[in-house]
């Protein structure tokens, strides 16, 4: 609305309501304002009303023109945090979002590493439905796409499959994705040469979309995963980002400094690209990333035929042994760690060694082997790879481009034994590394977590805390923050986070999870 109210009629809209008595519906005083931006904090008061922040004021804001009250004194109020990679595929089951709602985050981005819902709008249309705790927006991905179109066929796609796998991505894009990730490293991505991928990354582009990359190799094949990606954002003219970055497998222990110098040479010749990362030092997926992908191709049924075969049996085996050795085995069966065994729970938080043990072979990488091939045709369990160094998460953490991401799963306290960043990810950095190691400073941890993802994804009024931007606000203890869940009891919500708030309602309340759902489906226009 738009119209000039005359001078008489303004003067009794102001005589009924007195100097905006109860205007904010909600006022955390005494905060120590962190507003995202990397600014220095400072002392003040932020007032929502309805689902917006109405002001963020140096000075306090009288109580009478609030509704409600909350003295946050001695406490950070920062933007919601916003975590650019998430597993939310139980979000229909777990649609309170409570692992990561409790972790500070009111922004969580689905569909990564090549996944990601298909029909994608029925998926949406179901998560706005079912009521979400947390706002969420989701990717389309690569791997589904081309799962759809040509399964797990290892070549490259046909003319028709190509345009076919483009209207797929230009639908998701069109149906309020944020862009497309790819998973090369996985099956069937993994058959994919660079060329389809700029081809489909060009269609997500034309749409304002982003590229998030899960590398086709992480261990020695790292640089060379590193310039593919890069290459695929220039090639594509999309922005960028190189999601949970690392250095997997001793021989590339180190190679951060490389891949991070690639990053700023990038930027320096104009190419968009950013890195997410996870703060621990194992990683997270299906066990079946010990086996080499091209003896994936057609599932269990084409593998048990290739195994069949003496030469491509030792190929396999040659294969699985390399990959125990130099990649996400990190040389040591003790860094494989099973998470989730449907067919054995008794296996759950053990690991390969343990296994190898109790099956009396030897408890050798040259021993596992065999049990590699097992464990992928009972069902790969979800394991988790003790195999990075500390450096390489140090030296990722302090990069100017790195933004914080969980990749973790939505999770509920239950049997299985997975990675603990499910629940952790967020105060892990604002514990262990700003306040115990010192690697960040909390302003830039909290920029790290907010207003880099916010723009990397487009959206102004998020990520940020002043006037008119959304109320999703995290309000921590800087001093005692800190995740709680370990590698071998990970089901424990951290403390320090006290009050989340989503669209201006609170879905933790003084360090209680409430039954709040004001959470929405985002949709990119
Ligand atoms: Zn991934």
């Amino acid at each position: 609305m738009n119209f000039r109210l005359p001078a008489v009629a303004l003067l009794f809209v102001l005589a009924a309501s007195p100097a905006g008595a109860q205007q904010y519906d909600i006022v955390l005083a005494n905060a120590t304002i962190i507003d995202g931006t990397g600014a220095a904090r400072f002392t003040g008061a932020v007032g929502i009303t309805g689902d917006r922040i109405a002001i963020v004021s140096r000075t306090p804001i009288p109580a009478a023109q609030a509704k409600r009250v909350i003295d946050v004194r001695g406490h950070v109020v920062a933007p919601g945090f916003i975590d650019l990679h998430a597993h939310l595929e139980p979000l229909l089951q777990m649609p309170g979002a409570e692992s990561a709602a409790r972790q500070g985050v009111t922004l969580a981005l689905g569909g990564p590493d090549g996944g990601g819902p298909w029909p994608f709008k029925p998926y949406l249309d179901s998560a706005e439905k079912a009521g979400l705790g947390i706002n969420v927006a989701f990717l389309v991905g690569h791997n589904t796409v081309r799962r759809e179109v040509m399964a797990t066929a290892n070549r490259a796609p046909t003319v028709a499959e190509l345009e076919k796998m483009k209207a797929m991505i230009a639908t998701g894009m069109k149906e309020g994705a944020f862009g497309m990730s790819t998973g090369l490293r996985y099956v069937p991505g993994y058959y994919s040469k660079t060329d389809e991928v700029i081809a489909l990354a060009k269609v997500a582009a034309a749409s304002g979309g982003i590229y998030t990359s899960h590398l086709r190799e992480e261990g020695l094949g790292l640089i060379r995963g590193v310039s593919e990606a890069i290459d695929i954002g220039k090639q594509a003219r999309i922005p960028i980002v190189l999601t949970h970055h690392k250095a997997v497998g001793q021989p590339t222990w180190g190679k951060s400094a490389v891949t991070l110098a690639m990053v700023d040479s990038a930027r320096r010749a104009g190419i968009d690209v950013m890195i997410d990362q996870y703060p621990y030092t194992a990683s997270s997926t299906s066990f079946s990333v010990l086996m080499p992908p091209w003896a994936l191709e057609g599932g269990n049924t084409e593998l048990r035929k290739k195994l069949a075969n003496p030469e491509l049996r030792n190929a396999i085996e040659k294969g699985i042994l390399e990959l125990l050795l130099n990649d996400r085995g990190g040389g040591d069966i003790k860094r494989v760690q099973f998470a989730s065994v449907s067919w054995d729970p008794s296996l759950n938080g053990k690991t390969l060694y343990d296994w190898a043990v109790k099956r009396g072979v030897p408890p050798t990488p040259e021993g596992a082997v065999q049990l590699v091939i097992e464990g992928v045709l009972k069902g790969a369990p979800s394991s988790v790879f003790h195999v990075m160094d500390e450096k390489d998460v140090r030296r990722i953490m302090a990069h100017p481009q790195t933004m914080i991401a969980s990749d973790g799963r939505l999770s509920e306290p239950g049997v299985s034994v997975p990675h603990p960043r499910n629940y952790g990810t967020f105060p892990r950095v604002l514990g262990e590394y700003v306040r115990v190691q010192q690697v960040l400073t909390l302003e830039t941890a909290v920029k790290k977590m907010t207003s880099m993802p916010a723009k990397r994804l487009g959206l102004a009024d998020r990520g940020c805390l002043r006037e008119g931007c959304a109320a999703d606000i995290t309000v921590f203890d800087a001093a005692t923050v800190a995740d709680k869940g370990t590698f071998a009891s990970p089901h424990q919500y951290p403390v320090g986070i006290e009050w989340v708030f989503v669209g201006g309602q609170a879905v933790v309340a003084d360090g209680k999870f409430t039954s709040a759902r004001p959470g929405h489906v985002l949709r990119k226009r």
